[in-house]
């Protein structure tokens, strides 16, 4: 969708602070860090949310899923085989949420105690 955001880092239009990619998925650091690790994941491809992405195409939910893993274990959040440090993956949909890209994202933080309830 070339009006998205997202689509056009995908694309290269914009500029992203990229840290894994696949030929299906792209994971990149938020602009806006909510925390020491703040990464989103996304399908290359355009689904506007979770469920959406999960409806038309499981295969691309799990690459995204898989990504987030690779991404924590990248950063650090996760030991090998372990669960620590750990992290938190986050997905907004619509306004009472506060979603403000209609691309699915993961956000995958870390790096420092995160509360609960997230909100
Ligand atoms: O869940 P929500 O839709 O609000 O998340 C969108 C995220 O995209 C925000 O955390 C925002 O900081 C991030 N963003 C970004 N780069 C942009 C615009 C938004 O990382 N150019």
């Amino acid at each position: 969708m070339s009006d998205c955001l997202f689509c056009r880092m995908v694309a290269g239009e914009i500029p992203a602070d990229v840290v894994h990619e696949t030929d299906r998925v792209l994971a990149f650091r938020d602009i806006n860090p909510q925390a020491p690790t703040h990464v989103l994941v996304i399908p290359k491809e355009h689904h506007r949310n979770l469920a959406a992405l999960a409806a038309a195409d499981a295969e691309l939910l799990a690459a995204v899923a898989r990504a987030a893993g690779e991404v924590a274990r990248q950063e650090g959040l996760v030991s090998d085989g372990g669960v620590e440090p750990g992290y938190r993956v986050v997905t907004n949909t619509g306004p009472d949420a506060g979603q403000s890209v209609d691309h699915v994202h993961l956000h995958l933080v870390g790096g420092r105690p995160l509360g609960w309830p997230p909100f």
